[in-house]
Order: C-alpha cells, then structure tokens, then sequence
C-alpha cells in the first residue's frame, strides 16, 4: 500500500484485508464480502470518519445499553472478524451476552466464529446449542432461528449490519434494536431504534468507551438523527467536489 498510514484509507484497505482473511479462514461469507464492499461505499461518501450524528447516536446508544435488563450482542462472520476485542469488551462492561446469529452460515461457520470470540475472551457465546433454538415469528427459514437465553429473551438487542426482514422481526417480537449501519437508507437503518451510520471499526471502539461512563437520559429521535447524518454526508460531497 503506498498510502500513508494516518490516512483514512489506509485503514479502509485494512480493514478489507481482515475480511478476506476472515474469507480464508470460513469466517466471512461470500454475502458478507459484498455486504462489505456495499458498505466500503457508503464509508467513502462519509469521508472514513464518525460523523457528529453518529456521536449522538452512540451516546443514546451506551444509555440504552447500560440501562437494559438482559442486553445481548448479536454476532455475524463480518463483525467477528472486524471487532472481536471490542465484542469482548462491550460484554463484560454491559455484562451482556454474545449470540452468533447468521443469516448465511453453515455449522462450521458457527464454530470458527465462536473460536474466534473465545480466543479473544468470550467466556459463553449462545446460538450454538440447537436446543436452545427458538423462533422468531414474521420470517422464514433459518434467519429466524434465535438461542432462547439470548435474542429470545432479550429487551436490547445490538446487531451490526443486519438484514431489513431480520430487524423487522427482531422489532415485532418487541426488542429494543441498536444497529450499526453505514448506510442511512437502509431498511435496517430506519427501522431500529438506534442507527450508528458509522463503520463497526470505528463506532464499536467509541461504544466501548461511552458504555464506560455513567450516561445521563437524554431526548433521542432517531428519524431526526438519521436525516442529520444524510445533511452531513451531503456537506461532505460538496465540500469535497469544490476541492476536486
Ligand atoms: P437492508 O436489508 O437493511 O435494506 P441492504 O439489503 O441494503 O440492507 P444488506 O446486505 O442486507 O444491505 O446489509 C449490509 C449493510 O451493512 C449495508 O447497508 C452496508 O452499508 C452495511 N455495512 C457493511 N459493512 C459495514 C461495516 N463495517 N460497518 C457498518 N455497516 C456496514
Ligand atoms: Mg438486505
């Protein structure tokens, strides 16, 4: 890479190679490479940098958070490749609870994303054990599968780049949904309650530092928030075409 190592893309490129390697290594799937690159699109629109609303967004998020009953974070191949240390840290600060949950994903895939998290200190990670298995309602085949001491039961649910028909389940079965995802137009993004329009690499390292702090209440409208993040994305591009 002939990029300067404080430049902003060359954590981007990175960042790719993690997910390739996680490819290699059967962590990542195939959908997951092209749900990266579709996200690689909309962090180079952002400008590979937290936005202010985004900031917001983590704040109402580690609130959410610290404030949950049985929080739980749901784990894709993606994620674990991208954010296992920050998975681990999260879970201890919250004492929430980690579940592998796929939208693609063979047992075996199941298995090197749990290995994953246990070398990274994961003491139990859920949505292994098929009789823990249960179903959410509203969608079909194996995306509805959740473990029952896990999503199931949970009130607080934090999914990074999640599918629309799984958020919307996840939402009828009266979850509170925090996601991330770098795209404001999403389905997922203007479904759940909380939108982090940030790339995991970064908002994960941000929530573990807010989930530290003792977090006061504050007004949150995630709408608002979402159409702050567009006006910002906006600015950006014109910003940057006038220097172009
Ligand atoms: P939806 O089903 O919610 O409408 P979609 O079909 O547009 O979404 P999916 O392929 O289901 O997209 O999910 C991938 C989403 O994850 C994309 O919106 C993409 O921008 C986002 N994404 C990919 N990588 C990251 C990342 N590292 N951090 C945050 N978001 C990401
Ligand atoms: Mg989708």
């Amino acid at each position: 890479m002939n990029i300067p190592k404080s430049h902003p893309r060359f954590v981007s490129l990175q960042t790719r190679e993690k997910l390739v390697k996680g490819f290699d290594n059967n962590l990542v799937a195939k959908e997951g490479l092209l749900a990266h690159g579709r996200g690689e699109a909309f962090d180079y629109l952002i400008g590979e940098k937290t936005l202010k609303s985004a900031k917001k967004a983590i704040s109402a998020a580690a609130y959410t958070l610290q404030n949950a009953k049985s929080p739980v974070i749901s784990v894709n191949g993606n994620f674990a490749a991208l954010c296992a240390p920050e998975i681990i840290k999260l879970s201890r600060i919250l004492g929430a609870k980690i579940e592998v949950n796929l939208f693609y994903g063979p047992e075996s895939r199941k298995r090197a994303i749990t290995k994953v998290l246990k070398k990274s200190g994961a003491k139990e990670v859920l949505g292994i054990n098929p009789k823990s298995a249960r179903r959410l309602k509203g969608i079909d085949s194996a995306r509805r599968i959740v473990d029952k001491d896990g999503i199931y039961s949970a009130d607080v649910v934090l999914v990074p780049l999640e599918d629309g028909d799984r958020t919307l389940a996840l939402k009828k079965a009266k979850k509170k949904v925090i996601t991330f995802d770098l795209n404001p137009l999403s389905r997922t993004a203007q479904t759940a309650d909380i939108t982090i329009v940030d790339n995991t690499t970064r908002a994960m390292k941000l929530l573990v530092v807010a989930c530290k702090k003792k977090k006061v209440k504050r007004s949150y409208n995630n709408k608002k928030v979402l159409s702050e993040s567009i006006s910002e994305i906006k600015k950006n591009l014109q910003r940057r075409a006038k220097l172009a």
